[in-house]
């Protein structure tokens, strides 16, 4: 084993530099905290991101799809379309708006909703799909946008991992019906926790405003009234000020991630680790903003479980991690009828993908060395059975 005094390496780790914490305390001192100016500065600046389109920031990126699921008119008795393969909030907003997710399951080259599958899941009850851009890969967006069209449904695209891609040169987020992002911590752009809804008109923004606080219509005091179920989904000016920093940063931090992603693809190339089968992610370095570089392990060929694998990465001072299990396998979805044998691609991947470090700052080294520990773990626990 590979004897290192190197400190351990976390597979994520946020990126908020110094003119963003001057901020976030001038925000702190300025006498307004939740959301007021740094919030609508926020919205402009992202709206401008994706080519002027209306934006409403919120304060997870799971209420910013919920809140684009009830724009869409989604509700009781409706189908929506996703993919096993993502975070359960993706599925869970679909029950939690009462209408019912189905599963499609992925292609395992892309790792993203299967198009190809898509269109025999469609019902006269579908009234939308869900894609996810798992790691930050787009789908292809002319053929999802062809069957949406053809079958008349409404999309709202799980972009919460894909800030700062692009489909064709064209940002994801400008392109589109109605678009989700999320500004978890762990995320390409951070507010720390937050999201951001990209939508088509000002009548649908004028409704995520409602939802996001209440249902209230701005009347002035005397005046006011609540016309529609809203909830408490506003994000603050302290949060809004982060994400402005890192927003205004996200170019050079894409750039950042793609130079690391293209390391770890040299790195690779003809290792121990690729010749035993261990799955390598699509190699795409123009529309993938990299928000994560997963591996699939090749399980039957290993000694170990993925988590021996993990615990042998961690020994190296390499961190990593699961995204994801595959969803209908949780209980609360298995209570609901899903099993193991109804999603293959999903169920392989789920079980075997390892999330490995990638984050601006981390060094050439670090992924050398993230890459070497991986291809003596190969060498040392891998059998050609
Ligand atoms: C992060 C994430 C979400 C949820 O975002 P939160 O801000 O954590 O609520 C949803 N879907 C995917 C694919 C995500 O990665």
């Amino acid at each position: 084993m590979t004897q290192t005094t190197r400190p351990f390496l976390p597979f994520v780790k946020p990126d908020i530099d110094e003119e963003t914490i001057q901020g976030v305390v001038d925000v702190l001192r300025s006498g307004w905290i939740t959301t007021g100016p740094q919030n609508q500065q926020f919205e402009a600046e992202l709206s401008a991101y994706v080519g002027g389109r209306p934006v409403r920031a919120f304060n997870s990126g799971t209420c910013t799809m919920e809140i684009g699921l009830r724009i869409a008119g989604v509700g009781p008795g409706d189908e929506v379309i996703t993919t096993p393969m993502t975070w359960v909030s993706t599925a869970n907003v679909i029950l939690e708006v009462g209408a019912t997710p189905v599963f499609v399951d992925i292609d395992p080259v892309t790792r993203n909703i299967d198009l190809n599958l898509l269109e025999r899941a469609i019902t006269p009850r579908t009234k939308a799909l869900m894609p996810v851009y798992l790691a930050g890969l787009p789908v292809d967006m002319d053929k999802l946008y062809e069957i949406a069209r053809a079958h008349k449904l409404r999309v709202i695209e799980d972009a919460a991992q894909a800030f700062g891609s692009t489909w064709k040169g064209q940002r994801i987020g400008a392109i589109g019906d109605i678009v989700s992002f999320s500004f978890h911590a762990n995320k390409n752009v951070t507010s720390i926790e937050g999201g951001a809804l990209v939508m088509n008109n000002e009548d649908e923004a004028e409704l995520a405003r409602k939802y996001r606080l209440q249902g209230i219509t701005r009347t002035g005091f005397d005046g006011m009234d609540c016309d529609v179920l809203g909830g408490k989904y506003n994000l603050t000016d302290v949060a809004a000020r982060v994400g402005l920093g890192s927003l205004r940063r996200v170019e050079t931090l894409t750039q950042q991630r793609r130079e690391l992603a293209r390391l770890y693809f040299d790195a690779f190339k003809g290792g121990a680790a690729v010749e035993l089968g261990v799955g390598l992610p699509v190699e795409n370095f123009t529309d993938h903003n990299w928000h994560m570089f997963q591996i699939a392990l090749p399980l039957e060929r290993l000694k170990l479980t993925r988590a021996e694998f993990m615990a042998q990465l961690k020994e190296r001072n390499v961190g990593s991690g699961v995204h994801y299990p595959a969803l209908h396998l949780f209980t609360l979805y298995r209570a609901r009828g899903y099993k193991e044998g109804m999603y293959p691609h999903s169920e392989r991947y789920g079980a075997s993908n390892v999330t490995l470090p990638l984050f601006p700052g981390m060094t050439a080294d670090d992924v050398t060395h993230v890459v070497r520990s991986i291809d003596e773990i190969c060498e040392q626990f891998g059998h050609n059975g």
